[in-house]
């Protein structure tokens, strides 16, 4: 490590970044959703990438379509609800035909995103999510080129114009990428609930902007979990599997669950995104009574040793669910979650209504 490394930004400075990212979603001009998926990308790279300093943070445009791949994954499907069963066949989302079944990501023509991640699905009818970050993209190569080339010459030219001014306040240019500036990478790490709830709500609400939308949107009001969080039959597969791994045991209590619900280890309301190594079987109560909170550090080791022992079935059930799994991603998540924890005195759920501080402690066993 450097012995000169640029140090975290001031109170001030992140007040002040923290208005700028107001400023985008107020004056930000938002046709399309890619603006949004763009945002959430750069948070999600800067806690697996990023440090706790104020380091710039580099990245190319093939990681950043990668985690546009992911995140447009499920939305290329038709919306019809998440209480109704998924229809297994894919509409071409840009045939423009009266079948349409997929919500518009942008205003007139499809997103080409979405319209060729569509295209990708129907001529792969097999492929799931699980191989998407394998042996640099395998099959998906050629999907993640032709996405990397719409980030570079739409959202990430675009993102950081304020009421038609450029303002470069969140990276700049480089040659096949772009580079988060100093303090960036920190204040995405800092306010990474914030972000993503911001760049959520954007989202929802750009959808529901869209008049193509509106026939399929009707009175039903789960499009936020349809585009973002694991379909509920995915969910049931996962808890079906963690049961066979896990032998029916509860993961915090370690009693027999008859009833099980999947939690997510690192809570979803920190870091909304579904990777196969932070699900764990619980009981509904336990897992209701954890809550949002993160676990106490005698679940956190446990933890830490339930993803080295089964990472070959936590993979093998992301392969099956269509999930990604990567234990290295799951990793860096837990490890910033708990830094921010320790750093904001954070209290951690260790049985019902018992609660304990988060330590520095809790990153040695990470
Ligand atoms: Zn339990």
């Amino acid at each position: 490590m450097s012995a000169h490394r640029a140090a975290p930004p001031s109170p001030e400075a992140q007040l002040q970044w923290l208005n700028k990212l107001q400023r985008l979603f107020s004056e930000g001009d938002f046709t399309a959703t890619y603006k949004f998926a763009l945002l959430i990308a750069l948070a999600d790279l800067a806690v697996e990438k990023g440090t706790d300093d104020g380091e710039p943070l580099a990245l190319t445009f093939r990681e950043i379509a990668t985690n546009f791949v992911e995140l447009y994954w499920q939305q290329t499907v038709p919306y019809v609800g998440l209480n109704r069963p998924h229809p297994q066949v894919l509409v071409a989302a840009d045939s423009g035909a009266e079948h349409t079944l997929a919500l518009h990501q942008s205003n007139g023509r499809q997103a080409a995103v979405v319209s060729a991640i569509a295209a990708f699905r129907r001529l792969n009818p097999g492929l799931s999510l699980a191989t998407l970050r394998v042996d640099d993209g395998g099959p998906f190569r050629p999907l993640i080129g032709e996405v990397a080339r719409t980030v570079a010459a739409q959202p990430a030219r675009y993102l950081q114009n304020l009421a038609g001014q450029a303002d470069r306040f969140l990276y700049e240019p480089v040659v096949g990428g772009l580079c988060l500036l100093p303090g960036v990478a920190y204040c995405l790490r800092r306010f990474q609930p914030l972000v993503q709830q911001l760049a959520r709500n954007g989202w929802v609400r750009q959808i529901k902007a869209i008049s193509q939308n509106a026939r399929l949107l009707g009175e039903t009001d789960d499009l936020e979990a349809f585009l973002f969080d694991t379909p509920r039959q995915a969910l049931d597969q996962i808890g079906a599997e963690l049961r066979k791994l896990c032998k029916s045991q509860c993961f915090y209590c370690g009693g027999r669950v008859h009833e099980a619900d999947v939690d997510h280890f690192v809570p979803f309301s920190l870091y909304p995104r579904d990777l196969m190594h932070n699900f764990v079987l619980a009981h509904p109560a336990c897992n209701r009574s954890k809550s949002d909170t993160l676990a106490a550090l005698p679940h956190l080791e446990r933890w830490r040793e339930y993803i080295d022992r089964h990472d070959d079935d936590l993979r093998e059930i992301g392969d099956t669910v269509g999930r990604p799994a990567d234990a290295t991603s799951s990793l860096a998540v837990a490890r910033w979650g708990y830094g921010n924890g320790a750093s904001g005195g954070a209290r951690a759920w260790l049985r019902s209504m018992e609660y304990v501080p988060v330590t520095p402690a809790y990153l040695t066993v990470l």
